[in-house]
């Protein structure tokens, strides 16, 4: 089953298949608990590298004040730390400027197949430490859509690193590009491109809330991993804006795929 979760109305309400009747409670008031939910989630995420952070100053100041072995290690944790607060604040301020505004003025030209080759660029060095093979197919002539550069390069990047990190070593993470003369979700040309990975996979019941601010199917190794919990609300907000389509598909042991449907010019 393909899940579309580029439009759920109400981001955080229906949750895993079940849905909550809101009859009682109005729409401002769902709005101010989200709200309250994402701020509590913020500190959370912020509140545990900083605990981290403050309890090696502290042992550093102290009890391995001359244990030089002990200080490195430590320095090396906290650098992890750091960075892991750093690339949350980056998220957020990704996330709060692609929000803000849900459809986008039209936008410059942009090269898809041009961009798509650049990020497999970029990220290649990644994908070969992980042990993942990272290959584009479809993307040799222009594709043009209008849009963002930037953010639709965040779209890709956020994807593929997403395939690099939950991919599996030994397995190849394909990137493939391909046009449609008349795609349905918007009524004329259009350019889908699917990241498919040969990772873990997961239960489609998580699919309908991956989209969500900090919504994890496995925590533990998302953190271990490095990651904010905000990389596919990011993308969902940016293809939104883009006027395309973005969809889930996955079973548990066979991998995932996702793609992103956009409007070509
Ligand atoms: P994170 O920073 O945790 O990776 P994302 O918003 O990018 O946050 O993804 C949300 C969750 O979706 C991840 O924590 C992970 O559980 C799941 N996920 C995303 N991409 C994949 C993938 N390619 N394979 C398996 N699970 C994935």
């Amino acid at each position: 089953a393909t899940y579309d979760v580029t439009a759920s109305p109400l981001e955080g309400v229906a949750a895993g298949g079940v849905v909550l009747s809101f009859t009682d409670i109005s729409d401002l008031e769902q709005a101010g608990q989200i709200r309250r939910d994402f701020v509590a989630n913020v500190s959370h995420e912020l509140k545990t590298p900083l605990t981290a952070l403050m309890g090696f100053i502290e042992t550093l100041r102290g009890p391995a004040r001359n244990d030089e072995a002990a200080r490195d290690r430590f320095l090396d944790i906290m650098a992890r730390e750091a960075e892991r607060m750093n690339r949350l604040v980056s998220d957020l301020l990704s996330l709060s400027r692609v929000e803000a505004e849900e459809r986008m003025r039209p936008g410059a030209r942009v090269d898809v197949a041009a961009l798509l080759r650049s990020a497999v660029q970029t990220l290649r060095p990644l994908a070969e430490e992980a042990g993942v093979a990272l290959t584009l197919g479809g993307a040799e002539a222009e594709a043009h859509v209008l849009g963002d550069e930037d953010q639709l390069t965040q779209v890709f990047h956020n994807l593929i690193e997403n395939g690099i990190k939950y991919g599996g070593s030994g397995g190849v993470l394909r990137l493939e590009m391909t046009r449609s003369e008349r795609e349905l979700a918007f009524r004329g040309p259009g350019l889908r491109i699917d990241v498919i990975d040969e990772g873990e996979g997961f239960d489609p019941v998580h699919i309908p809330r991956l989209t969500e601010r900090f919504y994890r199917v496995d925590n533990h190794r998302s953190r271990e991993m490095g990651g904010t919990g905000l990389g596919l609300a990011i993308v969902k907000h940016i293809v939104n804006r883009h006027r395309g389509r973005f969809r889930i598909d996955s079973a548990p042991g066979k991998g995932s795929t996702f793609s992103v449907t956009l409007p070509t010019v």
